[in-house]
């Protein structure tokens, strides 16, 4: 699998699999520990969750599906902005850690920036890393003022941002802020939440000239730049490999003005869209 190389040399899968909506409902519970599975089996190691996500169901089921083959496995993890305070983070990460039923987390991120100084998340942070319960940790939902105010930057291994054809305003400063910074992206929703980019004309005539899937035309798209992994979710077996595909599909100038077309490039500075 392609890697983008985080801050510490390791590297970061360019597809991974979201969580988001999974480990709601008991009855689902076996099929979304399958695909996951199927991911790890295919190579797609990097799997992205969150202490909100099902209030730990989403993590539990992830836990489930890594049993006794951790080591096929990047978790992603974040913490919400209401538990990130110094001894906070540290709780949180815990029962994170627990409901994983792993030691260590790949990656912890901060979900998105809320009101607790940022220079108190860092320091769990780096108290968590030294504990050897995370190996390197991010944030998520971060624009460049948010960045330029984050004590030890140089150490910040993601930025986890919304990022498809119909949200695409980080190419306008944020992207080229994190490429200089060595700071991987990590675009999420980055089907759009299989809405109007889906089903979108232009998309469906690049996918046509490839002989490949419009899922396949947006995720190919979304990783076209240096330093950004995507991170779809599926709950569908199918959609497991048929969305690996993405990474070796290769769009031409010609299949990237069309999707311009479509979905303009911005032009100013706006302000970072988040879910
Ligand atoms: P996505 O853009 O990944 O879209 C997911 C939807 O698309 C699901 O309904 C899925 O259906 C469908 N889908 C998946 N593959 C295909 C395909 N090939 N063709 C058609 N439809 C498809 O949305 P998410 O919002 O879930 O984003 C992905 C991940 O990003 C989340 O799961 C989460 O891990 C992370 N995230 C992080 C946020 C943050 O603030 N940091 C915010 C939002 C998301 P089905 O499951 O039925 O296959």
């Amino acid at each position: 699998m392609k890697t983008v190389t985080l801050p510490d040399g390791r590297g970061l899968p360019v597809m991974g699999l979201g969580t988001w909506r999974m480990g709601e409902r008991g009855s689902d519970k076996a099929a979304e520990t399958r695909v996951i599975q199927k991911a790890l089996d295919l190579g797609i190691s990097l799997i992205d969750t969150a202490e909100i996500y099902g209030n730990g169901g989403s993590e539990r089921v992830v836990g489930d599906a890594i049993r006794g083959r951790r080591d096929d496995a990047f978790i992603v993890s974040k913490v919400a902005p209401s538990n990130a305070s110094r001894r906070g983070t540290i709780r949180a990460c815990e029962a994170s850690l627990g409901y994983l039923g792993i030691e260590t987390l790949d990656l912890y991120l901060l979900h998105w920036r809320g009101g607790v100084p940022l220079a108190e998340t860092v320091e769990a942070f780096e108290t968590l890393k030294t504990q050897g319960k995370i190996r390197a940790w991010g944030v998520s939902n971060f624009d460049v003022d948010d960045l330029e105010d984050m004590p030890n930057l140089a150490e910040c291994s993601a930025n986890q941002v919304l990022y498809n054809p119909q949200s695409r305003g980080i190419e306008f400063d944020l992207l080229p802020f994190c490429q200089s910074h060595n700071i991987p992206i990590m675009a999420y929703t980055p089907l759009g939440q299989s809405g109007v980019v889906l089903k979108n004309a232009a998309i469906a005539g690049v996918a046509r000239r490839h002989n490949a899937t419009p899922g396949q035309v947006i995720l190919a798209w979304g990783i076209r730049h240096a330093g950004v992994v995507t991170i779809p979710k599926t709950a569908t077996l199918a959609r497991v490999e048929e969305n690996l595909g993405a990474v070796s599909l290769q769009l031409s100038a010609e299949d990237l003005a069309e999707i311009d077309r479509a979905f303009p490039a911005p032009r100013r500075k706006a302000s970072l869209e988040m879910l």
